[in-house]
Formats: structure tokens, C-alpha cells, sequence
């Protein structure tokens, strides 16, 4: 495909991702595709057992078992792979990319997957950490008789638990020691100006088994089409399952919206819905020309971004867009 004018390779993301953003630069400096460049940053922050939202070492559901959500969508032929509920395997970002290469099919969830995975050759392992165990049971331990049985228990507890974190996510961290939230998303533009979107995450922690969110979701966590944008979410996955988030940012592009006007619109279609959870959705998005920005209905966010010139990623604050859609750009 010939180069567009004007766009340079660029890696976009969470701030977790920093740990794969040396390899995703080199990959990208050398040619390689934007597809690989995000599966190759993805995969490095899936093996980091310090990162407790992702991959090995990530927080379990209530029962103490570690589920993972991953997808990768191609901006290029508009393929996307993704798995869902998965246990026992730590690179599930490269076993969403074999779903897309593959199957004809887009997402595998839970023994599916986890089938499709041994036949690929990926390794079984145990990737609950002695770390994130501790984490686990003593939350388990504090809010003993607060916890399911009962589902209505459970809804109860996990409202408190959001509230909680939505108010002071800070002091939430320091009680458990970890962010007990998060996803690491990473965006990529290549030499050739393709666009690629890679998302993956343990999930909320001690969420009910079986819970999924917009990680593994296309359209929903991650979307990406070379003509128009890219986009990815971090946050309350259930918002940007309903909201369709980074599908948005990319249609009201296409619809004629600049990059910034797009991800504003996208963060007040959230404000319209119901949600008693008052949790926080952030999102990442970058346009066909390679503009770039961080987008949160919550104050405070940054995300990271890198360029060839850059010898490492550089912090952004994110633009913070209120209920009544005022727009605060910086702390
Ligand atoms: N979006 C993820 C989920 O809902 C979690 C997070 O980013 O905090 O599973």
C-alpha cells in the first residue's frame, strides 16, 4: 500500500503498556505492520506478572480462577479476532490474532477458546500469582458474609465496591496494593499509514465468573479503520458495551467530525445512559492522519503515546468532558 503523506508510525495506548512500547517502536521503525506492532506490545504487558489487570499475574473472578479478554482488529481488511472468559493460557492477545487468521469466526469464549488454544499449541499454565491470590482472598477475608452466595449480594457488594473506586481510585489502589481495575489497549499507525487496535485485560476483579466486558468486544473496546480512525476503551466495559464507544469515535468521523469532536461525542453518549455503578470510562483514539488523543468522562486520566523521533513514550493528560459537555483539557 503506498505511504500516505504525512502519517509517520505511532504507538497510542494506556499508560500499562509502556513496559512493550521498546519492542512495538523497534517493530514499527523496521517496517513491520501495525498489526504486529500492537499483538507484539500487548503480549509483553500479558507477561509482566506485575501488571495485576492483564495476562499472567491479572486479578481472578470471585472464585479465584484468572479470566482473560483479548481481541485485535486489523484497520486494513476490517478482520478482528478476539477471546473471551479464558483461563489457563497467558497470551491470549495472540490467540485472538489466530481466531481472526484462522476461523471463520471473530470471538471464542471459555472452554471454546481455551480448546482452540491447546490445538494451536499454546501452552497451558496456572496464571494466578501468589501475589494476586493474596490480593484476592483478602479482600475475600474483609467482606466476609458480603459475598455471594446471592446474587443479589453480589450486586449489592460490587456497587459499593465501583462507588468506591469511582470516588477515590487512588485510595482504592493503596488498599489493595494494585490497580484492581484496568486493560492495557494499545493503537498502532505503521509506514504505510495502516492502523491496528489490540485490547486485553483480566476483567474487573472478583467479578462473577463468566463476566465479560468491551475488551474482547469489536466496535465496543476497539475499532479500527485505516480510512477514517482507530479507537480503544478502558473503564467500565459494560458502558462501552452499550455505548458501542470505539465504534462511535470511528463513525462520527467518518461522518465528518474531526478526531477531537468525535471522542467528545462518544464520552456524552455515555453520560446518556442509566448506570448506578458511576464508574469511569476512558478512551484512546487516533485518526487516518495520525492525530492522537485521550478522551475520559473522569478527571485526572492520561494515556501514553511514541513516535520514531521519540526515544521513549511521552505522557498525555487525557481531556476530561463533563456531564453537561464541557470539555477540560490538562490537569
Ligand atoms: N474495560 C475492562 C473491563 O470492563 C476493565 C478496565 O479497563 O478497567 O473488563
Amino acid at each position: 500500500m503506498r505511504a500516505r503523506s504525512g502519517v509517520h508510525p505511532l504507538l497510542v495506548a494506556s499508560k500499562n503498556a509502556d513496559v512493550g512500547f521498546e519492542e512495538g517502536m523497534r517493530l514499527l521503525r523496521a517496517g513491520a505492520s501495525a498489526l504486529d506492532a500492537v499483538v507484539a506490545v500487548v503480549r509483553q504487558v500479558e507477561d509482566n506478572p506485575k501488571d495485576h489487570t492483564v495476562g499472567y499475574g491479572g486479578l481472578p473472578n470471585l472464585r479465584g480462577e484468572v479470566e482473560l479478554d483479548a481481541m485485535v482488529m486489523d484497520g486494513a481488511t476490517l478482520k478482528a479476532g478476539a477471546v473471551a472468559a479464558l483461563k489457563g493460557f497467558r497470551n491470549p492477545i495472540l490467540i485472538a490474532r489466530q481466531v481472526m487468521e484462522t476461523l471463520p469466526h471473530v470471538l471464542l469464549a471459555g472452554e471454546g477458546a481455551a480448546q482452540f488454544a491447546r490445538e494451536m499449541g499454546f501452552e497451558e499454565e496456572e496464571l494466578l500469582t501468589e501475589e494476586a491470590r493474596a490480593i484476592w482472598k483478602r479482600r475475600l477475608e474483609a467482606d466476609a458474609g458480603e459475598l455471594p452466595p446471592g446474587v443479589a449480594r453480589y450486586y449489592r457488594h460490587m456497587a459499593r465496591f465501583a462507588r468506591a473506586l469511582a470516588k477515590d481510585p487512588e485510595a482504592a489502589a493503596e488498599e489493595y496494593g494494585t490497580d484492581v481495575t484496568g486493560t492495557v489497549v494499545v493503537i498502532a499507525q505503521d509506514q504505510q499509514g495502516r492502523l491496528a487496535v489490540a485490547t486485553s485485560t483480566s476483567g474487573w476483579a472478583w467479578k462473577y465468573p463468566g463476566r465479560v466486558g468491551d475488551t474482547p468486544i469489536p466496535g465496543a473496546g476497539g475499532y479500527a479503520d485505516n480510512r477514517y480512525g482507530a479507537a480503544a476503551c478502558t473503564g467500565r466495559g459494560e458502558m462501552a458495551v452499550r455505548a458501542v464507544t470505539a465504534r462511535s469515535v470511528v463513525l462520527y468521523m467518518k461522518m465528518g467530525l474531526p478526531l477531537w469532536n468525535a471522542a467528545r461525542e462518544a464520552v456524552l453518549d455515555l453520560y446518556a445512559l442509566e448506570d448506578e455503578f458511576a464508574s469511569g470510562v476512558t478512551l484512546y483514539a487516533v485518526d487516518a492522519h495520525g492525530n492522537h488523543v485521550g478522551f475520559s468522562n473522569r478527571e485526572g486520566r492520561t494515556y501514553i503515546f511514541q513516535t520514531p523521533h521519540m526515544a521513549s513514550p511521552e505522557e498525555r493528560p487525557c481531556v476530561f468532558v463533563g456531564p453537561d459537555g464541557q470539555w477540560q483539557f490538562g490537569p
